[in-house]
C-alpha cells in the first residue's frame, strides 16, 4: 500500500501525488465510498497504485469548508504596502476569520518597493501582538527567499485582498505555477471570483499550495460575541487583570485591555476594529 497526498479532484477522480512526487490518477475504493465520507484535497490517503485505487483516509488534522480543503498547516494573509492602500479593518476581519478556523496564520506585506513609514508602524503593531511578518517585493526580488522557507514542508493557503500581489508572489516562488497575474480592473472586467475546486501545486515532495485563494468572503455568523474576544490575541495577553469573565472589554469597570489600550501597549486601531466586528456580529444576531 502506498501513501499519498489528494492534490486534486476532478470529473470524479482524485489525483494524489506520492512522497517520491509522482501523481496517480483513483478512484475511491467501493468499501470507503459507502461511509459517504467524501475525500477532500489535501486528505492523506492509503493507495493502491497499481489499481488505482484509494483505499482509506488517514486521520485530518482540521478541515475547512471555504476552501474546500483538509489538513491546511497555515495561511499567508497577504497585503500590499500601497496599490491598494491596506486597509486595517479588512486586514484584522480577514484575521479573525484565519484565527477562528483555528490555522497559524503568517503575515506578508508585499510592494516593499512601495514601502514608508506607515509599513513600519504595521509590520510594528502586528509583530507586536506576536504574528510573524513578511516584507516582499516582486518587483525588487526582496522576502522571496524567506517567504519559499516559510512554505518549505507545509500545506499552505495565500489569502488577501484581491491585486495584492498574491499571484505575482506565487510566480516569484516558483515561476512553472504560471499564475494568471494583472491589474485589478481586469481581473474584475474577466469575472475571475468564479468559484471552483481548489487544487495544490507542488513545490516540493513535501510543501504544497493551494491555488485558489482562500477566505475571500468576511462571514462572523458562526462567531458570538464571547468567541470574538481571544480572536484577538493581544487581549489575551493583556486581559488577564479584567474584573469580569468574560469581559468584552467595552463599558465594563477595571478593564485591563482598556489600560493597555490608554497606554498603547494595545493599539487604537486593533481596538477599533474589534468594536466594529463586535457591532456586526450583534446585528446578524438580531436576524
Ligand atoms: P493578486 O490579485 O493578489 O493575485 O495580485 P497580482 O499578482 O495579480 O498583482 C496585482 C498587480 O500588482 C499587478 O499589476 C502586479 O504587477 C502588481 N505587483 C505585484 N507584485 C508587486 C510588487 O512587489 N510591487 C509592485 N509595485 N507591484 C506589484
Ligand atoms: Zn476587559
Amino acid at each position: 500500500m502506498d501513501i499519498g497526498i489528494v492534490i486534486k479532484n476532478m470529473n470524479g477522480y482524485f489525483y494524489v501525488q506520492d512522497d517520491r512526487g509522482t501523481v496517480h490518477e483513483c478512484k475511491v475504493r467501493g468499501r470507503l465510498k459507502q461511509k459517504r465520507y467524501s475525500l477532500l484535497v489535501g486528505d492523506k490517503v492509503e493507495f493502491t497504485a497499481a489499481d488505482g485505487a484509494i483505499e482509506s483516509i488517514l486521520p485530518r488534522q482540521n478541515q475547512l469548508k471555504r476552501p474546500a480543503v483538509a489538513n491546511l498547516d497555515q495561511v499567508i494573509l497577504v497585503v500590499a504596502a500601497h496599490e491598494p492602500d491596506i486597509n486595517a479593518l479588512l486586514l484584522d476581519k480577514l484575521l479573525v476569520m484565519i484565527e477562528h478556523a483555528n490555522i497559524p496564520i503568517k503575515l506578508c506585506i508585499n510592494k516593499c518597493d512601495l514601502a514608508d513609514a506607515c509599513t513600519d508602524e504595521l509590520v510594528n503593531r502586528y509583530e507586536d501582538i506576536g504574528y510573524t511578518v513578511l516584507r516582499t517585493s516582486t518587483y525588487n526580488k526582496t522576502g522571496i527567499a524567506e517567504l519559499r522557507q516559510l512554505l518549505q514542508g507545509k500545506l499552505s493557503a495565500f489569502a488577501g485582498p484581491s491585486g495584492v500581489g498574491k499571484s505575482s508572489l506565487l510566480n516569484a516562488i516558483e515561476p512553472n505555477f504560471e499564475f494568471q497575474t494583472g491589474k485589478v480592473s481586469d481581473k474584475i472586467k474577466r469575472g475571475r471570483h468564479t468559484t471552483r475546486h481548489a487544487s495544490l501545486f507542488s513545490l516540493d515532495e513535501y510543501s504544497f499550495i493551494m491555488d485558489t485563494p482562500g477566505f475571500s468572503a468576511i462571514d462572523f455568523s458562526d462567531i458570538s460575541l464571547e468567541e470574538l474576544i481571544p480572536l484577538f490575541p493581544e487581549f489575551i495577553t493583556y486581559g488577564e487583570g479584567c474584573k469580569f469573565s468574560p469581559c468584552y472589554h467595552e463599558h465594563e469597570p477595571i478593564c485591563s485591555v482598556k489600560e493597555a489600550l490608554a497606554s498603547n501597549a494595545i493599539s487604537e486601531s486593533r481596538y477599533h476594529s474589534y468594536l466594529v466586528i463586535r457591532e456586526e456580529i450583534k446585528q446578524q444576531k438580531k436576524y
